[in-house]
């Protein structure tokens, strides 16, 4: 689906008086936008007491036809500074969550329990130069968040993003938000000329095809970018996707002598799962 397709539901006038909360931690959905069969982003109100750091995660998730919540965890797509909070979602078919999440329209009611946890944060990463997200999917969500806070550009010289999926559809979420950076009232001097955006698709025909593990490999990245390969005292990194992609991501960063950070102890890169399964 293409910009001018893209579906984005505005959100309703502001009601006389709030809705009666029926969902325990509930927050209202404010703006909804589905960028393809598969994907979707909506915004939601953000609870007063909910402070984070970018790249986080929370439990989100709708009640059952029992009232019983299912609840799933999701990467902030927002910063931390953002009013409202932002998520970016597949749609599982039959998954137990987004089955149903893919139906929310403005006004309806969320469940967000409000504990903000996770290791892609910049505080688990040593002071670098340049900075990499590395994300397959929806594991740009994090990316997204950590993109737009100014302490992203203030700790880090160049940031380069790689992101692949399987069709160029899929990666419209991710280029509308990079490549609109530069015009942000807030970041947009900050990132002029500081930022690499180095998407590829696997399964359709695109300026760039292949995987971001063989284009880190083979050194192609680094040749297209007219930049020097990895290196443990400048480069830092963030790895967000599928199981398989974390695990071949890891050795090539092990292999260029960077080692795993955490909050407790920052070292070179940090890794998240995008998914379970
Ligand atoms: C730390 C963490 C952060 C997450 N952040 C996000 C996020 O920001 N956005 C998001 O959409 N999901 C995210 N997820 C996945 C999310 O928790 C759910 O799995 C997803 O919303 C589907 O829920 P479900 O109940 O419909 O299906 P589930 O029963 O949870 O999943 C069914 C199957 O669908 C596949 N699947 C699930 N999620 C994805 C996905 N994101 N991409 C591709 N395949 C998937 C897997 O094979 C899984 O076994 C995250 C998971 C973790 C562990």
């Amino acid at each position: 689906m293409n910009e001018r397709a893209r579906v984005t539901d505005a959100p309703p006038p502001a009601p006389a008086e709030a809705p009666a909360r029926a969902l325990p931690d509930a927050q209202t959905v404010t703006e909804v936008t589905h960028w393809t069969d598969r994907l979707f982003s909506f915004r939601v109100t953000r609870p007063r007491s909910l402070r984070f750091r970018s790249g986080e995660f929370v439990m989100i998730g709708l009640p059952d036809e029992r009232g019983k919540p299912i609840l799933r965890a999701y990467s902030i797509a927002s910063p931390s500074w953002d009013e409202e909070l932002e998520f970016y979602s597949i749609k599982v078919p039959d998954g137990p969550l987004t089955s149903r999440l893919q139906h929310i329209r403005p006004g309806d009611q969320i469940i967000l329990r409000p504990k903000p946890v996770g290791t892609l944060v910049l505080d688990a990463l040593r002071p670098g130069r340049r900075l990499w997200f590395l994300a397959t999917g929806t594991g740009i969500a994090p990316f997204a968040s950590l993109l737009r806070d100014p302490e992203t550009w203030e700790r880090f010289e160049e940031v380069i993003v790689m992101h692949t999926c399987r069709r160029v559809a899929e990666l419209e979420y991710g280029r509308q938000l990079i490549e609109g950076l530069p015009q942000d009232p807030l970041i947009g001097e900050m990132v002029a000329g500081r930022l690499r955006y180095y998407p590829s698709a696997t399964q359709e025909p695109f300026v760039r095809g292949g995987r971001i593990t063989d284009a880190l490999a083979s050194g192609k990245v680094f040749a297209d970018l007219g930049i020097p390969p990895l290196d443990p005292a400048t480069d830092r990194a963030m790895v967000c996707g599928s199981l398989a992609f974390n695990l071949d991501v890891k050795a090539i960063l092990e292999a260029a002598g960077m080692r795993e950070g955490a909050n407790s102890d920052p070292a070179e890169y940090v890794v998240e799962k995008a998914f379970v399964g």
